[in-house]
C-alpha cells in the first residue's frame, strides 16, 4: 500500500444540523441512493418481500447512465471468449485490476445483458442478431448498442419501466441525500432533503450507494450536472474507505465548439474507422501508437494533448469523410443531429474535439459482492472502486459493472435485511447547529475556481509543483467552506467536491509514477514496485 500524506482539513461528520424531534421520519428495508443503471439494477434485485426506496437528486433521466452512447461490452459472439475479454480488461487496467473480480464481472455479462433484453431493451440488430461494435482496447467486436449511439437512453427506458412496474419499489426524485446516518458503527440510513418535506430521516436496514462519478469537479467533462461525487464524500464522512482516487479517465474526443455543451463523441466512431487528424488534416495517431485510433483512451488522450501542443491549436478533429455517408448517418444519428445545429455535416466536415474528464476509476472500496468497509452500507457502479478497472477502464465495461454489481449488492443487502426485524424507532442521533452562515458566500464562484484548478493541475498530465499548489488552494477553500452550514443542494455539492478534491490530489502526489490514466510528467515511467499498490483513505467517520 502507498500511504498518502494525512489530510490537513477534516470534513465535519454531518454537513447540516438535524434533530429527530424536528424532522419527519421514513422507514424502509433497503435504501438505494442513486437512480442510474447501478441504482435501478440494485433495486430490481431486492427481494419482493422487502420494501425498497430509490432516491435521486434530480429526475430519473439525469444520470451518466442515461447519457451512455457506445454500449455495453460483453462476450455475445460465439467466436468471442470470456478469457479474451478478461485479458483485454487487464491489459488496459494493469495490475491494479483484481483478476477474480474481472473474471466474475465478464463471466456474468451475457446473463445480465439477456436480462435487459427480457425487460424490453431493444439492442440494435441485423438479420435477427445483435450488431456488435468495437471500441479502443477490445480485441474483438463485443459492444452491444441501442438506438445507434444512444444506448443509455434505451437501456434506462426499459429499466425505469421495469422499476415502475415493481410493486415493492418506490422512487423519490428531486431528493438530495445530504449524509449517511451511522450509529454504533452501523449505517442506519440517510438524511435527505427535498423541496416538499425539507429534511427527512430515512431509516433503513441496509443502505446502498449508487451515486455515480465526479466528472463535474473538472471544467471540461462529459458528465451531466449530477456527477459531483456526493456518494464518495458522504461515504468518507461516514467512515468508509476510498481508494485509487488519482485515477480519472479522460475521454479523448469531446465535442469542442464554442457555445455547445461538451458532448462526448463516442469511441465507436473510431471503431467504425474515423481518423483523428490535426489542424493541417494530418492523421497523427499511427505516430504515437501502433493501434492508432483504437489505442486505449489514456494513450489517445495524451497523444491528442501532445498534437494540440505541437500544432498550437486548441483541438484536433475527427474525420469520417472517407466513410460511406448513409452508414455514418445511420450509426451515429445523435451526434449527426448535434453537429448539424452547429452547421457541421459529419459526413463532409471534420468534427472538432479535445479530451474531457469522463470516468472515475477510484471510489468507495467494495468487496466482491459490493459491501463497503462500513457495516450496513453497500455500493455499486461508478461510485465504487471494485477492482474491475484498475488504472484504466476498458471502454464500455462500466455499464457492465453497474449491472453486475447492482445485482450482487441488491441481492446481498436483501439477504441481510430479510434477517433483521422491523423496528420503527429513530436512533438517538443529532447534529447540533454550530456555525450558521452569517454572510453570503458565492458558491458558484468557488465551484468554477475549483473546476478550473482541477482541470489545470489534476488533468490529463500532472506534476508535483502543480499538484502541491492545487492542494494548497483547495485546502484553503476547505478551511472556510467545509465547516459552514448551508441549506441548499448547490452548496452541499460544493462541500462534497471540496471533500473529494484533496483526496484526489493527495493520491496523485503520492503515486510517483505514470500508470494507466495517471500521468506524471515528472515521473514518466511505470514503477513496478508501486504497480499493484492501492492508495487508500480511511473515512473520517
Ligand atoms: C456521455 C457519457 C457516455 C458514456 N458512454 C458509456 C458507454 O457507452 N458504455 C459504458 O459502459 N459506459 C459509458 N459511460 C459511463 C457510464 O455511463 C457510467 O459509468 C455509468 O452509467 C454509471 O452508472 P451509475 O449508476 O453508477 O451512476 P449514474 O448513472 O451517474 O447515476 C447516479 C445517480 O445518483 C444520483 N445522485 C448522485 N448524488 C446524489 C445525491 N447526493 N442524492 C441523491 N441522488 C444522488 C443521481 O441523481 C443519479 O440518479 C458514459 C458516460 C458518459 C458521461
Amino acid at each position: 500500500m502507498i500511504v498518502p500524506p494525512p489530510l490537513s482539513v477534516q470534513p465535519p461528520r454531518y454537513l447540516t444540523p438535524f434533530h429527530p424531534k424536528q424532522v419527519p421520519h421514513f422507514f424502509t428495508d433497503v435504501l438505494i441512493v442513486g437512480g442510474g443503471l447501478a441504482g435501478l439494477r440494485t433495486a430490481l434485485a431486492v427481494d419482493g418481500r422487502l420494501s425498497a426506496l430509490v432516491i435521486t437528486k434530480d429526475g430519473l433521466w439525469q444520470s451518466n447512465s442515461a447519457q451512455a452512447q457506445g454500449g455495453i461490452a460483453s462476450v455475445l459472439d460465439p467466436e468471442d471468449r470470456i478469457e479474451d475479454h478478461v485479458a483485454d480488461t487487464i491489459e488496459a487496467g494493469g495490475p491494479l485490476c483484481d483478476r477474480e473480480v474481472v473474471q466474475r464481472v465478464v463471466g456474468e455479462g451475457p446473463r445480465r445483458i439477456q436480462e435487459l433484453i427480457d425487460w424490453g431493451t431493444q439492442f440494435d440488430k441485423a438479420g435477427g442478431r445483435l450488431v456488435l461494435g468495437r471500441e479502443g482496447g477490445h480485441g474483438r467486436d463485443r459492444i452491444a448498442h441501442a438506438l445507434g449511439d444512444a444506448t443509455g437512453k434505451e437501456v434506462m427506458r426499459a429499466v425505469i419501466q421495469q422499476v415502475r412496474q415493481t410493486a415493492n419499489l418506490d422512487v423519490w426524485e428531486n431528493t438530495f441525500t445530504i449524509d449517511l446516518l451511522t450509529h454504533e458503527g452501523l449505517c442506519r440510513g440517510a438524511l435527505v432533503w427535498n423541496g416538499l418535506h425539507g429534511k427527512t430521516l430515512v431509516w433503513a436496514k441496509q443502505t446502498i450507494l449508487a451515486t455515480g462519478g465526479v466528472g463535474q469537479i473538472y471544467r471540461e467533462t462529459t458528465n451531466p450536472e449530477v456527477a459531483t461525487g456526493d456518494g464518495m464524500a458522504l461515504a468518507f464522512r461516514a467512515g468508509a474507505e476510498l481508494r485509487d482516487m488519482e485515477f480519472v479517465q479522460f475521454h479523448p474526443t469531446v465535442l469542442y465548439i464554442a457555445g455547445s455543451s461538451r458532448h462526448l463523441i463516442t469511441e465507436a466512431m473510431r471503431g467504425e474507422g474515423a481518423h483523428l487528424v490535426d489542424r493541417y488534416g494530418r492523421r497523427f495517431m499511427p505516430e504515437y501508437d501502433p493501434r492508432a485510433e483504437l489505442a486505449p483512451r489514456d494513450v489517445v488522450s495524451r497523444s491528442i494533448v501532445s498534437q494540440m501542443e505541437k500544432t498550437r491549436h486548441p483541438n484536433v478533429y475527427l474525420d469520417l469523410t472517407h466513410l460511406e455517408p448513409a452508414r455514418v448517418r445511420a450509426r451515429f444519428p445523435g451526434i449527426a443531429a448535434i453537429c448539424e445545429k452547429f452547421n457541421l455535416d459529419i459526413t463532409r466536415d471534420r468534427i472538432p474535439v479535445r479530451p474531457g474528464a469522463h470516468y472515475m476509476m477510484g471510489g468507495v472500496t467494495v468487496d466482491a459482492r459490493g459491501r463497503t468497509t462500513v457495516p450496513g452500507l453497500w455500493a455499486a457502479g461508478e461510485v465504487t472502486s471494485s477492482g474491475l478497472h484498475g488504472a484504466n477502464r476498458l471502454a464500455s465495461n462500466s455499464l457492465l459493472e453497474a449491472l453486475v454489481y447492482g445485482a450482487s449488492a441488491g441481492q446481498g443487502a436483501s439477504r441481510e435485511a430479510v434477517g433483521i426485524d422491523d423496528s420503527f424507532h429513530a436512533v438517538p442521533l443529532e447534529n447540533a447547529r454550530s456555525k450558521p452562515l452569517d454572510e453570503p458566500l458565492d458558491v458558484g464562484d468557488i465551484r468554477n475556481s475549483l473546476k478550473s484548478l482541477m482541470w489545470r493541475s489534476m488533468g490529463v498530465r500532472r506534476e508535483a509543483e502543480g499538484l502541491r499548489e492545487a492542494l494548497e488552494n483547495v485546502e484553503h477553500w476547505c478551511r472556510y467552506v467545509l465547516g459552514l452550514q448551508f441549506a441548499a443542494p448547490a452548496a452541499w455539492e460544493l462541500q462534497n467536491m471540496l471533500t473529494i478534491a484533496p483526496l484526489m490530489i493527495r493520491a496523485a502526489l503520492a503515486r510517483q509514477e505514470s500508470r494507466g490514466c495517471h500521468v506524471r510528467t515528472d515521473f514518466p515511467s511505470r514503477d513496478d514496485a508501486q504497480g499493484n499498490r492501492h492508495i487508500t483513505f480511511r473515512g473520517t467517520g
